[in-house]
């Protein structure tokens, strides 16, 4: 049978009719409605303070979806305190107990699945397709963690007794209080992966949802309505002062999700003294797929690499968005590529058809019109797509594919965030590689190639923290928890160890050694 991940439910489509119905009328409701109120909540207060921001819907510009407020530096400081507080007992709170809070937040995801699947498409203007499978993903995503917490055995190793009698062991502890801070793209899967994570291991946790989906992350935070003490999860609202403000703050640690821009600015801030803090950062990527002559079939690859493209409107850390190609393969990849593309539809997600619906926000919808001005001026060719909506009618831009831009140009490099997928032709598979390396990022990667051989080096020689062989779904996506981890490689990853991997949740502890002497 099939697996279904991300990517793979775009070539299945939406078995569950029903699910789909009930979608529909929920996301009709909220249309509807009126904004939602998104305070912030500190040790259990509700607050509206702060300039409001307002967040539209990108599906129609006019509509508001939610209205919240900038926190600021003093909501983040009483926010930090409050749950510095609460975090003493949090962590001595038995392992079974902060399990069960997760489970309980599991259960809710299952019964509000369709609510908040509405909700996230609302504001951000995802496909049913993807909400759907982002909210199951949080219920696989706690199982994973539970199971890897209760194989722990408490973190607790053994060490050699220095002497006689004498007891020793090294224990992993929490280190207090966790700086939140998840993105757009996967509001409620990052934020379940990276505040469950720290409050599973016993951190307190002050939560800033992105200023692109306040409303979703009310959602979230009320999942665990009832389930903590006091202050153990603090919900902070707002934008760039409020995520500079907790880089500031006396948290001690921050995982982060988002461009390498803020991420890198907050490595700056945690390093400051006394002493360097944590930072468990993902920061983007420019995932490329190499095909090559060997590749099985290129109708296949260059359908998945559209998939992989195009998934979320390109708007994924993990999209693919550069195909390096040989030259041998070019003219036929290129044209499955675009009669694809051409079938893929773009939209209003309320129409169960489309496979992409708008950008996030006007300025990723500027972004796409430059993007198009600079192919035009450097010489390369829109083989399919290059066109946007008004932006009065919605934050549209057609899945587009630029062909022959010169190697190292701009497009080629840099993280766009768009639904454009550059195609490079190279010589050969060494030069391949050689491209696809040669970008700041290393997160996500595919090849489609039959000869072992080359997928031998290609294994070897990706700098990549995600590689992908002949991926069936999408060439760099598809990524589910317990299948793949979420490993960011050179400026995309700090640590190194994989969001959902064996070592993910340990660095939100610090180890301690232990020996007591007799
Ligand atoms: N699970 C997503 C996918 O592989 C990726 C998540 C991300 O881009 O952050 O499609």
């Amino acid at each position: 049978m099939t697996q279904i991940t991300y990517d793979t439910v775009y070539t299945h489509g939406l078995a569950d009719s029903e699910a789909s119905a009930r979608f529909e009328q929920a996301l009709a409701a909220l249309r509807g409605g009126g904004p939602l109120e998104c305070p912030h909540v500190v040790d259990g207060e509700r607050l509206a303070a702060g300039t409001p921001i307002a967040r539209e819907d990108p599906t129609d510009p006019s509509r508001v979806v939610a209205l919240t407020y900038e926190g600021g530096r003093e909501l983040v400081r009483n926010a930090v305190d409050g749950a510095r507080q609460a975090s003493a007992a949090w962590r001595r709170t038995p392992l079974e107990e902060r399990c069960a809070v997760m489970e309980e937040v599991s259960r809710r995801f299952v019964e509000r699945r369709i609510e908040l699947a509405a909700l996230m498409t609302h504001e951000v203007g995802k496909t049913r397709a993807d909400t759907l499978t982002e909210i199951d993903e949080c219920g696989v995503i706690i199982d994973l963690f539970l199971q890897q917490l209760r194989d722990s055995d408490g973190y607790r190793t053994g060490m050699k007794a220095p002497m006689a009698g004498a007891d020793a062991y090294l224990l992993k502890r929490p280190y207090g209080v966790f700086g939140v801070i998840p993105p757009f793209n996967f509001p409620l899967a990052i934020a379940t992966a990276m505040a469950g994570a720290a409050l599973l291991t016993g951190n307190a946790v002050v939560y800033k949802p992105s200023a692109l989906t306040p409303a979703t992350g009310q959602a979230w935070f009320e999942l665990f309505d009832g389930l903590l003490p006091r202050g153990v999860l603090q919900l902070v609202h707002g934008d760039a002062e409020t995520g500079r403000a907790l880089g500031e703050s006396a948290v001690d640690g921050i995982a982060f999700t988002g461009s390498a821009a803020v991420g890198l600015a907050l490595a700056e801030r945690l390093s400051e003294p006394p002493h360097v803090r944590p930072l468990i950062a993902e920061m983007g990527g420019k995932n490329p797929v190499i095909v090559t002559g060997s590749a099985g079939s290129l109708a296949a690859a260059a359908q998945a690499t559209a998939r992989a493209a195009y998934g979320m409107t390109g708007q994924k850390c993990v999209s693919c968005s550069r195909a390096i190609v040989t030259a041998d393969v070019h003219d036929e990849f290129l044209a499955h590529l675009t009669d694809y593309v051409a079938t893929l539809k773009v939209g209003d997600p309320i129409d169960p058809g489309v496979m992409a619906g708008p950008l996030v926000k006007r300025a990723s919808h500027e972004r796409f019109a430059d993007v198009m001005s600079e192919v035009a001026r450097d010489g390369g060719t829109v083989a399919v797509g290059g066109s946007a909506s008004d932006p009065a009618a919605g934050y549209f831009a057609d899945l587009t594919v630029v062909d022959g831009l010169p190697i190292g140009h701009r497009l080629t490099r840099d993280e766009l965030f768009l639904p454009v997928l550059t195609v490079t032709t190279v010589d050969d598979f060494d030069a391949a590689i050689t491209e696809a390396n040669n970008v700041i990022y290393g997160l996500s990667s595919g090849i489609y190639s039959e000869d072992p051989d080359e997928q031998r080096r290609y294994l070897d020689e990706i700098e990549s923290g995600i590689v992908f062989v002949n991926n069936p779904g999408g060439s760099t996506t598809g990524i589910w928890p317990g299948n793949q981890t979420m490993a960011g490689w050179k400026a995309t990853g700090t640590t190194g160890n994989g969001g959902f991997g064996p070592l993910y949740l340990t660095q939100f502890m610090r180890e301690q050694s232990r020996t007591t002497y007799p």
